[in-house]
C-alpha cells in the first residue's frame, strides 16, 4: 500500500507545539516510506477561521523547512485542498446518506435544542440530541418545509451494537453505539459540512492511508468509523499520538510558557532545535541517541518507536538543544542569524556599517558558548556598539571590597591595558592574576569592577576578549568614567 498522510489544521490560531508535532510526524512518516504528505485546510468553521492563522501556518512551516507534496499552494491530484472550496462534494455525500436512509433531516429550532440541553443538565443526563426528527413522517417533513425551515442533516447512529476503532498505537478502542454522540449533524442548515463529514469524506477521497493525529481526536473516531462504514469505505489506519503535557502533568498550555512555534522563533530558537526536540515528544529512535537532523528523521522515523505514554514538554531540554545547534554554526552563519536580532533590539542600526558587521562576526567565538537563544546576543554585545547605560556606583564594588578598593582595582587594571590586545587569553590572565596577588585580592574581585565598567553588567562575554573587541581606547575611557563615578 502506498503511504499517503495529511496534516489537516483548522486555521483558528497560531501553530502550536502539538499541531506541529503531528505535522512533522506525518511528514517524516511520508518521507521514510516514499509516500505523499498532504496539507489540507479544514476551514469549515467560518466563525473561527482567521487569515492571520493561515499565514502563520505557511510562515511556520517555511521557517521549519518542511514542505508538503500536495496542498492549497502547490496543488495536486485531489485539489482543491481547502474545505471551504469543496462544499458541493460534502453536500453530495450528505445527500447520498440521506437517500439511502442513513441520515435524516432535522428541523428542530435552536430554541428547542436549547430546551433539551437545559432539561438534560437539570437532570444530570448526558448532553445530546434527542433524535426527535429521526422518525418524522413524510407529512411532518412536508409541513416543516412548507414553513420554509431549512433543515440540518443528521447521521443515524445505530441504536444497538458497538463500533471498534483500530489504532496501531492504542490497540482496539471499542464503543457501544448507544454511547456515541446521538446523531451528529453532518450538514448545517447553511450548507456547510461539520468537521465529521468533511474530515471523513476528504480522507477517503484524498486516499489517505494513515491518520496520525493528536489523541484529543480519539473520542470522535468511532463515529468516523461508522461514517466510513455507511459510505461503504474502509477507514484509514489510525494512529493517535501521545499527549503533550507540561511539567505538572496537565495538557501543555500557555500557563506553562510559550506554546506556539512563532513565540519560540521570536525568542531566538533555531528551527533545527525545534524540529529535533519536538520529534522526541513521544518518539525515540533508540534509548540513547538524541540528535537528529531533518534528513535523519526523514529516513529513520517509524511508527513502532512511538510511545504510548504522554510526553512532557521540557523547556530546559529545548534550551539545551538550542545551545547545541547554536554551537554547531560557523561564526559566519551565526553572525548572519544574530544581525537581524541586533537590529530588532536596536543594538545595530537598520543599515549597519561594514566595520560593525565585521565586529559582530569577530564577537561570535566569544558568545557562542554563552548563548541559549539568539536573542541573548543583544544583551551580550550591546556594549560593543553603545556606551553602557547608567549604572549605580555600587554595581562596581565586589562584596569583598569597598569603593576605595574597587577604585584601586580599576586603576591597576587601566595600567595593564597597554599591550593587552596582543596578548593571548592565558597571558592576559596571568598578568591580571599577578596583579591581584600583589594587591592581596582575588582575581575575580579585580576583574569584576572592570567588567562592569566595560560592559555595564556583571554578566558579560569573557572579559579580555571583550576588551580586545572594544579596543583599548574605549576601554580606558570607560574605566576612567567608572573611577570618577566611584570617587563621587
Ligand atoms: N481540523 C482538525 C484539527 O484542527 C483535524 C483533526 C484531524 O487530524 O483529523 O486538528
Ligand atoms: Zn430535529
Amino acid at each position: 500500500m502506498s503511504v499517503r498522510v495529511r496534516y489537516a489544521p483548522s486555521p483558528t490560531g497560531l501553530q502550536h507545539i502539538g499541531g506541529v508535532r503531528s505535522a512533522l510526524f506525518n511528514y517524516f512518516f511520508a518521507r521514510a516510506n516514499r509516500g505523499a504528505f498532504v496539507l489540507r485546510i479544514e476551514d469549515t468553521d467560518q466563525g473561527r477561521y482567521s487569515d492571520e492563522a493561515l499565514q502563520d501556518l505557511y510562515d511556520t512551516f517555511a521557517w521549519l523547512g518542511v514542505r508538503w507534496d500536495e496542498g492549497p499552494d502547490c496543488g495536486g491530484p485531489f485539489a482543491p485542498y481547502v474545505q471551504s472550496a469543496r462544499s458541493a462534494i460534502y453536500r453530495e455525500h450528505a445527500m447520498r446518506l440521506l437517500a439511502e436512509g442513513k441520515a435524516y433531516e432535522c428541523f428542530c429550532s435552536e430554541a428547542r435544542l436549547d430546551r433539551i440541553r437545559r432539561i438534560q443538565t437539570a437532570n444530570k443526563m448526558a448532553p445530546g440530541y434527542d433524535r426527535h426528527c429521526r422518525s418524522l413522517s413524510a407529512a411532518e417533513i412536508a409541513e416543516s418545509r412548507a414553513e420554509g425551515i431549512k433543515p440540518v442533516i443528521r447521521f443515524k447512529v445505530p441504536l444497538e451494537g458497538g463500533t471498534t476503532m483500530h489504532d496501531v498505537l492504542l490497540g482496539d478502542i471499542e464503543r457501544k453505539n448507544e454511547d456515541i454522540n446521538p446523531d451528529p449533524v453532518l450538514l448545517k442548515s447553511d450548507g456547510f459540512p461539520t468537521y465529521h463529514l468533511a474530515n471523513v469524506v476528504d480522507d477517503h477521497l484524498m486516499e489517505i492511508s494513515h491518520i496520525l493525529r493528536a489523541q484529543e481526536w480519539v473520542p470522535s473516531a468511532p463515529l468516523h468509523v461508522l461514517l466510513y462504514e455507511s459510505f461503504g469505505w474502509t477507514p484509514p489506519i489510525y494512529c493517535h499520538l501521545p499527549m503533550v503535557m507540561g511539567s505538572d502533568g496537565q495538557k501543555l498550555s500557555k500557563r506553562h510558557g510559550s506554546t506556539s512555534v512563532r513565540e519560540f522563533r521570536d525568542a531566538g530558537y533555531l528551527p533545527e532545535a525545534v524540529i529535533n526536540y519536538v520529534s522526541l515528544l513521544g518518539w525515540s529512535y533508540d534509548d540513547t541517541r538524541e540528535f537528529f537532523s531533518t534528513s535523519d528523521l526523514e529516513r529513520l522515523f517509524t511508527l513502532d518507536r512511538l510511545n504510548k505514554a504522554p510526553a512532557v514538554f521540557d523547556y530546559k531540554k529545548l534550551d539545551w538543544f538550542n545551545g547545541h545547534y547554536i554551537r554547531m554554526k560557523s561564526d559566519e552563519e551565526l553572525a548572519e542569524l544574530v544581525v537581524p536580532v541586533l537590529k530588532r533590539d536596536g543594538v545595530l542600526a537598520e543599515n549597519p556599517q561594514a566595520s560593525e558587521l565585521a565586529l559582530v562576526r569577530e564577537a561570535m567565538p566569544l558568545i557562542k558558548e554563552r548563548m541559549r537563544v539568539l536573542n541573548d546576543a543583544s544583551g551580550l554585545l550591546r556594549f560593543l556598539f553603545a556606551e553602557p547605560a547608567e549604572y549605580p556606583a555600587e554595581e562596581l564594588v565586589p562584596k569583598k571590597l569597598d569603593a576605595k578598593g574597587a577604585r584601586a582595582a580599576l586603576g591597576e587594571a587601566a595600567g595593564l591595558l597597554e599591550g593587552l590586545a596582543s596578548r593571548s587569553e592565558e597571558e592576559a590572565e596571568r598578568l591580571f592574576r599577578g596583579k591581584a596577588d600583589e594587591m592581596g585580592v582575588k582575581l575575580g574581585d579585580l576583574l569584576m569592577p572592570v567588567r562592569v565598567a566595560v560592559t555595564g553588567s556583571r554578566v558579560s562575554p569573557p572579559l579580555f576578549g571583550s576588551i580586545r573587541l572594544l579596543g583599548i581606547e574605549k576601554t580606558r575611557s570607560r574605566i576612567e568614567r567608572a573611577m570618577s563615578l566611584l570617587s563621587k
